[in-house]
């Protein structure tokens, strides 16, 4: 047999596809915009880094226990109190190398084949992938009619579940939106999920970067403690992507099982970032105040810039990102637009929802404008 026919494959991710795209261009000498990108353009805080710094210092390179540090555990679950989530102590926790080792290790744990999964389009990417790994199908629910808000669209996600649904993703502030669903919009899906006996995972990745709607913490709703599985994590919040950490937050059992895939898989986050995160939990309030002060300028100017254009776009309540109304193949205008004008964006139909392109404005407003300058001038707005 072919070695190519024995590997299974998975489809590479949409955003990394671009942004090697924007590397390849960049290498051969372009200036290019990169909006593709799903990151904070801010340095990890200091006083974080020197957390790091000194957790080596101090010899902190081994082995962990394998769900965290006690003093990471610990300052979770203050930190998951503060969000009304008080129902989880430090067992109910596993520290996970990022945020999408901690959906991973759920939904291998949650899934087996053929189990249905329902998800709220535009989804992040990676959800779709991790499904299919665990043998999962999926059935998904389009909101970009209602301008990507959940409300409007729970009779379409009351008819996409039943009983057979065993999970549902639910992510706010969303990815690639920047929508935060309301709290009407979240009783909604609680009550389906209580009729229908269905699990949800709760993405709270970018809970911290909200502008002018603060996220009700799905698990906070009668009935969804013992069927919610927190997801956050450190990578957007505090800057920190490349630290690798994040964690879930479940009912005993959930952590159990993922808790056996997780030794096996990873065994531990990195021993000195554990203990950096800490330091981030505590002691950055300052520091994500500035970022999110930014990201909401950012938006009302790109917002502004499009408009000046006659392009409208749903508008963003946070995360950093939004879905910007393009042609019907959002493909060819993707890669027309970093081909011809240099400025990297992700196609909606990545996240399941074509005819948009994602922008990330984790960018300065002189090369956000530079961008929106050149796409207009080749004729991409
Ligand atoms: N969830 C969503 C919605 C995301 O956008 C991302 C990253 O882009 C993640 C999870 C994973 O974050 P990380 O693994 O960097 O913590």
């Amino acid at each position: 047999m072919d070695f190519a026919d024995r590997v299974r494959r998975v489809e590479p991710s949409a955003t990394l596809a671009i942004s090697n795209l924007a590397s390849e261009l960049e290498a051969d000498g372009a200036d290019v915009v990169d909006l593709s990108v799903g990151e904070p353009d801010f340095p990890t805080p200091e006083n974080v880094v020197e957390a790091g710094k000194a957790a080596m210092d101090a010899g902190h390179t081994g082995y962990t226990s394998s769900n965290g540090i006690p003093e990471l555990k610990d300052a979770i679950a203050e930190k998951l109190h503060g969000d009304g989530l008080d129902f989880y102590d430090e067992d109910n926790v596993i520290v996970t190398p990022g945020a999408k080792q901690a959906l991973y290790e759920t939904i291998q744990s949650l899934i087996d084949d053929g189990d249905e999964v329902v998800l709220l389009d535009p989804a992040w990417v990676s959800y779709e992938a991790m499904v299919k790994m665990a043998g999962g199908s999926l059935n998904r629910v389009d909101t970009a009619e209602y301008d990507f808000a959940l409300e409007p669209a729970l009779d379409d996600l009351a008819d996409a579940v039943s009983d057979d649904t065993e999970l549902l993703v639910v992510n706010t502030p969303g990815n690639p939106t920047g929508a935060v669903y309301s709290d009407a919009a979240l009783e909604g899906v609680r009550d389906l999920a209580v009729e229908h006996d269905i699990t949800v995972i709760s993405d709270e990745i970018y809970k911290e970067i909200t502008y002018d709607a603060e996220p009700t913490s799905l698990g906070t709703l009668d009935g969804m403690a013992e069927r919610t599985v927190t997801i956050n994590g450190f990578s957007k919040a505090y800057s920190m992507t490349g630290w690798r950490l994040g964690y879930i937050a479940a009912p005993e059992e959930l952590i159990d099982q993922a808790g056996k895939l997780h030794s096996h898989s990873v065994s531990c986050a990195v021993n000195f970032v554990q203990h950096a995160g800490v330091e981030a939990l505590q002691n950055t309030d300052d520091a994500v105040d500035e970022m999110v002060e930014a990201f909401s300028e950012r938006r009302d100017f790109l917002i502004d810039l499009l408009a000046e254009r006659g392009v409208d776009v749903p508008e963003p309540s946070g995360a950093f990102y939004m879905m910007v109304p393009v042609d019907d193949d959002d493909q060819a205008w993707c890669e027309g637009a970093i081909e011809d004008a240099h400025v990297a964006t992700v196609p909606g139909s990545a996240f399941g929802t074509p005819g948009y392109a994602r922008i990330s404005y984790a960018n300065s407003k002189e090369r956000i404008e530079e961008a929106v300058e050149r796409l207009d001038a080749e004729g991409y707005l």
